[in-house]
């Protein structure tokens, strides 16, 4: 039974700093203090825990685990698989709270946010419970003579999930659920930074009565992925996080024979029209640009205000600055914490000075905000760039902070033609009370996640979530009908069963369909 970080079973270590244990056929597996980094409460900037810096060994222990428990999950009965499936629902609804605040100690984000983030992972677990039917094929009888086709979908063997530090529950519940559900055995590699609801979620699995073996989890960074990407018994890996460590899983993977989904990068842009309404737009603008610190590949950190409706649309958000609350993320009221590691603070705020020195005109600046009770936290204020243009770095980059940048366009054409030529493409949203405006945009535009009139459109936990240049690697998106047929093979059979009493015919003809 999983209970409150400070005392779980798979941390071990002083009170102040406990080590965390990776997770491997159904149990903590423990390393020695010595191979261990530091975990950080970004709030506070104090170290929490101890994460394993693990590589080839445990990465082999993990892949043995899951190959020896993938025959007998495959072999599973379809609607015993999804009981497991229901159990653990239940037990993430009952566990949501403490995995919420697990989520806000390691990462930063408000309470509510990390409570939103685990309700959106459910969605695809929820999807997973109804595998019998998701994982029904096609059957056509009589394709000929005495002969019938149908499909089935298969699953791979041992996958793999690599996944990033901003969505320490959901992400990894996109990946996941859908990879067990299909009767693939899982290697998941968290981010070290965010790993406190790694092992809860590792704990639930059990206690939802999953076979050992089926889920495993290792921590560790390069050496760590490194070492799953070649490994020659992982048959597949969904990697979710930046695009240069996403290429290199995508090229690298594919080379050695392995199906690879790589989920990267993105600098997402609204395009506001003049007839917006701009009290919504500016509160989306707010919303999507600074929600999470700017954390989420989802986020909209570009505003592109056609005609007038960026000199409107500017005072607004300015407004809105003002009254935003930073602070502990566990704190009420407090709308943005902390960045999550003081190296990508240093970060954001090297961006912001880039942008200056680009020219564009620094409205707010965030560079010295400072939490009076936390001065170790690793904390920045909110941040507006005014006439960002496209040669500048700070619009083709992505910074992954509380920054954002109004860039101005004459036409609409012009905006679509800003957004269309971006390298990343992962989410976009129009911002119009013309219909037909919208519509067109939804047909133009070469984003696949597209919002209208909503800022953050990140689809529901059942359908597919997937970017396209160089947001995204490889055919399929994640989650939805795309996981599905990304976590299985298909087979197509033809099968002839001859009427009792008659025979064959010998014939090296090509067969026709009568
Ligand atoms: P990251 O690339 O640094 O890390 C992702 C994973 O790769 C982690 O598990 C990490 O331990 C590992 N890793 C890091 N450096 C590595 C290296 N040099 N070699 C091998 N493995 C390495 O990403 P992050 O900082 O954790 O997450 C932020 C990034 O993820 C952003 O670029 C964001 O846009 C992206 N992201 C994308 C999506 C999406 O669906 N497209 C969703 C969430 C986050």
């Amino acid at each position: 039974m999983a209970t409150e970080t400070s005392s779980h079973p798979a941390t071990r270590g002083s009170a102040e700093a406990p080590v965390i244990s990776h997770w491997i056929d159904g149990r903590p597996m423990d390393v020695p203090p010595e191979v261990t980094g530091p975990v950080y409460d970004p709030s506070t900037g104090q170290v929490i825990a101890r994460v394993p810096r693990g590589g080839p060994a445990d990465v082999d222990a993990a892949v043995a685990s899951a190959k020896a428990a993938f025959p007998a999950w495959r072999d599973t009965p379809l609607i015993a698989r999804s009981y497991i499936f229901f159990a653990f629902r239940e037990l993430v609804w009952r566990h949501r709270e403490e995995m919420a605040r697990l989520v806000t100690r390691d990462h930063g984000k408000t309470y509510p946010d990390a409570l939103g983030e685990v309700i959106r992972g459910l969605e695809t677990v929820e999807f997973a419970c109804g595998l019998p039917s998701a994982l029904a094929g096609l059957n056509t009888p009589n394709v000929a003579t005495n002969i019938d086709a149908f499909t089935l979908r298969q699953p791979l063997g041992v996958t793999a999930a690599i996944t990033p530090f901003n969505f320490p529950v959901m992400v990894p519940m996109w990946i996941y659920p859908i990879a067990l559900a299909c009767g693939n055995t899982m290697v998941w590699k968290p981010s070290s930074h965010t790993c406190g609801a790694a092992q809860l979620q590792a704990e639930l699995w059990t206690e939802a009565g999953l076979p050992d073996g089926v889920f495993n989890v290792i921590y560790g960074g390069r050496e760590a992925v490194t070492a799953i990407v070649e490994h020659p018994d992982i048959a597949a890996i969904q990697f979710v996080g930046s695009t240069p460590v996403g290429r290199y899983v995508y090229e690298t993977g594919t080379k050695l024979g392995k199906r690879v989904g790589s989920y990267t990068s993105a600098k997402n842009a609204m395009l506001v029209l003049p007839d917006a309404d701009m009290e919504l737009t500016a509160d989306a603008a707010i919303s999507a640009g600074y929600g999470s610190a700017g954390e989420r590949c989802m986020a909209q950190t570009l505003v592109i205000a056609v005609g007038d409706s960026g000199a409107r649309l500017r005072p607004l958000i300015e407004e809105r600055i003002a009254r935003l609350k930073i602070g502990p993320g566990l704190e009420p009221g407090v709308d943005m914490g902390p960045i999550y590691s003081a190296e990508h603070r240093e970060s954001v705020i090297r961006w912001i000075d880039k942008g200056e020195a680009e020219g564009a005109e620094l409205v707010a600046d965030g560079r010295d905000f400072e939490h009076p009770d936390h001065p170790d936290g690793f904390y920045l204020g909110v941040s507006l760039f005014d006439r960002v243009t496209p040669d500048m770095e700070i619009y083709q980059e992505e910074i992954f902070g509380p920054v954002l940048g109004i860039v101005h366009a004459v036409t609409y054409d012009e905006g679509l033609a800003l957004i269309n030529g971006h390298k990343y493409a992962n989410g976009t949203a129009i911002f119009t009370t013309d219909g037909g405006a919208a519509r067109r945009f939804k047909l133009d535009v070469q984003v696949p996640m597209i919002g209208v009139n909503v800022p953050i459109p990140v689809p529901a936990g059942y359908l597919s979530f997937g970017g396209a240049r160089g947001s995204a690697f490889g055919d399929l998106a994640m989650r939805g009908e795309d996981g599905i047929r990304f976590f299985t093979q298909q087979k197509m059979v033809t099968e002839r069963w001859p009427e009792p009493g008659r025979r064959g015919a010998l014939s090296l003809v090509f067969p026709g369909n009568e």
